[in-house]
């Protein structure tokens, strides 16, 4: 009789196709299927105006596993935090360069970000250019978070680009570790260096304990 495998399905409330190669790249060694949640364009979105990546991950979470009754959705948060800018842009990350002040619902693109990025770094001594990529994931079911993880990659802000793998502001973050920046990695070395794979693995430690 052949057997039967039973695996682990994950859903991830994500329209960005880049968190979602992350995700798929980190989980392949627990043997657990990454899918996008079902219809998740067609869903009504969320508005990501909390105070932290925490609770924007939670939020998201809470209110996309609605659409899906009795199944886990995990949703993350996650932003680059800038020392010398006071931890810029921070949950502002992802519309760093729209107007002030932040809308919550406003989204701008990855250069416009990176050029005003360059532009408040670029006076700031190079050894004081210091900041952490910040992921918080949470897991729910029914609307209620069952856990959250939050992972962390520190790094260097660099005032010129590198590399053309990754996305939003990979190209300006170097990673001393491997002396590279996050868009000079692969699929599989972003997902083991990156704040997103850090939080996942806990995920996936997490999820691979629950029955
Ligand atoms: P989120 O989609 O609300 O989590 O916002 C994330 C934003 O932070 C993105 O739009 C990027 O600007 C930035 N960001 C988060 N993670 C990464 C990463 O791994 N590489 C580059 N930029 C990132």
């Amino acid at each position: 009789m052949p057997m039967l495998m039973l695996m682990t399905r994950v859903l991830i409330a994500t329209s960005n196709p880049g968190k979602l190669r992350d995700f798929a790249g980190a989980a392949v060694p627990y043997g657990i299927k990454v899918s996008p949640l079902p219809n998740f364009s067609s869903l009504p979105p969320v508005v990501e105006d909390g105070a932290t990546f925490e609770a924007n991950a939670r939020k998201k979470a809470e209110q996309y596993s609605l659409a899906v009754p009795g199944q886990v959705v995990i949703a993350d948060d996650s932003g680059l935090e800038v020392d010398a800018l006071g931890g810029a842009p921070g949950v502002h990350s992802a519309r760093y360069a729209a107007d002030e002040p932040h809308a919550a619902d406003s989204n701008t693109d990855d250069e416009a970000n990176n050029r005003k990025l360059i532009r408040q770094i670029r006076s700031v001594p190079a050894e004081q250019r210091t900041g952490r990529f910040v992921c918080w994931i949470a897991a729910a079911r029914d609307g209620k978070t069952l856990a959250v993880f939050e992972g962390k990659s520190e790094g260097f802000i660099l005032d010129r680009p590198r590399g053309h793998n990754g996305f939003g502001y990979d190209p300006l973050f170097y990673f001393p570790e491997i002396s590279k920046t996050f868009a000079e990695l692969s699929a599989e070395e972003k997902a083991r260096y990156s704040h997103r794979g850090a939080a996942f693995r806990q995920f996936l430690e997490w999820i691979s304990k629950q029955t």
